[in-house]
């Protein structure tokens, strides 16, 4: 497989003035190969990092600050060719919510004539999917409640947790092979997300200096987490996952 890379457009929390929500591209030889979560702004994140819209995209969960952006894009994407028109990833058990959530609302064009699946091509998602050549796996992880939010691997370069509670058992099965894990983290722990205390207490060495932290409030707590030997990531940058990287 080419070298591959997350491409971060944004970073932050749903409380997060200023970082972008949290999403990121995955990138196969410097090209956008598939986009996860699609929050407020970030379709014109993604015109503006590729000039072009996400031909693929995956969902982890149904907070808005993943999903609202799918709104602009079935609106971007409503006069592509139907074989230009973006796939859509998503785990079964969020395809009514989603549903519920975004394609139920009435008179999606005033004119009339479209319906939101007809622009978006949903893919319903269960423990693995195919996009081209690469095998991507997904999981389930601990947010809110059972099987409403999944993290994303790709054996031997990353896994992606989404938001979540810590998840070592499934990091056991899904980081076994020097991924790089990209977690979850805000300042302290709380019944939705992993806190910076839970990090050392839930994970072992080996899985802790393969972590890369995001969805996050402020630039302030990126450096505590730093300040504490974390690797943050920061909106715009591209953290490469084509070889096992050690800190
Ligand atoms: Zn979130
Ligand atoms: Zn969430």
């Amino acid at each position: 497989m080419a070298a591959t890379a997350l491409h971060f457009l944004g970073v932050g929390s749903a409380s997060a003035a200023t970082l972008g929500p949290s999403a990121a591209v995955v990138e196969q030889a410097q090209q956008p190969m598939l986009l996860i979560d699609c929050g407020p702004g970030v379709v014109n994140a993604h015109n503006a990092a590729y000039q072009q819209l996400p031909a693929a995209v995956f969902i982890t969960h149904l907070h808005m600050d993943h999903v609202a952006g799918l709104e602009t894009l079935f609106y971007a994407s409503r006069t592509l060719q139907p074989a230009q028109q973006p796939r859509l990833y998503v785990p079964v058990t969020l395809v009514a919510a989603l549903h519920a959530r975004l394609a139920e609302f009435p008179n999606l064009l005033a004119e009339g004539g479209a319906n939101f699946w007809d622009v978006l091509r949903l893919v319903p998602v269960s423990d693995n999917f195919w996009l081209g050549d690469v095998r991507f796996e997904v999981f389930p992880v601990r947010h809110h409640a059972p099987y409403a939010a999944y993290g994303l691997s790709l054996r031997g370069r990353f896994v992606y947790t989404g938001d979540t509670r810590p998840i070592p058992e499934m990091l056991t099965r899904y980081a076994a092979a020097g991924e790089v894990v990209f977690h979850d983290c805000a300042p302290t722990a709380n019944p939705s997300h992993t806190g910076l205390e839970d990090l050392s207490r839930e994970y072992a060495g080996s899985i802790l200096k393969r972590m890369v932290l995001y969805h996050y409030p402020d630039e302030a707590t990126a450096e505590r987490y730093e300040q504490a030997g974390f690797r943050v990531a920061r909106a715009g940058e591209r953290i490469a996952v084509g070889s096992v990287r050690e800190r």
